[in-house]
């Protein structure tokens, strides 16, 4: 089985986020958060980021409010979408990683628009992609399965998105890792090159596919 990178995007929810926190602490597992920056506007989950970095997990941008993608959205407001959250973000983006929101978890040129790009360039991030999505956000109770498969088809180093959305979805976050590991799977924090479209700044990805030629900077 390839190796499998975790991340856990949207949050932090009250429920779902202590859940799967306790799911990666008691298998001594560390993940990384795309967290969702108007959510940080709330103490409580607030709490919850700074316990997730204090645990030893990545935290990123993703996005203020998670609306519309980036790409269909106009320039200006692309890139405050991406530096809002980061002013709510502060300290707890300590290495300065962005996920655009998909929309259905799709990848495509809707992800980012040239001025978001420009703006992720400049400011040197790391832009982390996806290349599996078993789709916990919309089946609670069917994405065991769907995980599993993904991770068992891959043919190149996976690197998963759940959602720490739900906690009727996250309860069974724990089987599902507990499966992959009986499997051999071997869970690594380090994200596949093949999923960064940047890495500090720098273009590892051929751009006409995630930003559109009509934008531009
Ligand atoms: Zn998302």
């Amino acid at each position: 089985m390839q190796p499998i990178c975790l991340s856990f995007d949207n949050g932090p929810e009250p429920e779902a986020t202590p859940l799967v926190l306790e799911v990666l602490a008691r298998r001594g597992l560390s993940a990384s958060f795309f967290v969702i920056g108007e959510k940080l506007r709330d103490p409580a989950r607030r709490a919850l980021a700074e316990r997730a970095l204090a645990e030893g997990h990545r935290i990123g941008n993703h996005t203020l409010t998670h609306g519309a993608p980036l790409g269909l959205r106009p320039p200006v407001e692309a890139v405050q979408e991406i530096a809002a959250a980061e002013a709510l973000l502060g300290h707890l983006n300590r290495e300065r990683l962005f996920r655009p929101n998909g929309g259905g978890g799709a990848l495509g040129p809707h992800l980012l628009r040239r001025s978001a790009l420009a703006h992720l360039m400049a400011e040197r991030y790391t832009v982390v992609l996806w290349n599996a999505v078993p789709r916990d956000w919309d089946d609670p109770e069917g994405w065991p399965a769907r995980a599993l498969a993904l991770c068992r088809a891959a043919t190149s180093p996976v690197l998963l998105v759940l959602h720490d959305l739900r906690a009727d979805a996250m309860r069974h976050l724990d089987r599902v890792l507990g499966a992959l590991a009986e499997e051999g799977a071997a869970f690594t924090p380090e994200f596949p090159d093949s999923c960064l479209a940047l890495r500090e700044g720098r273009l590892l990805c051929d751009p006409g596919n995630i930003s559109r030629k009509d934008d531009a900077p």
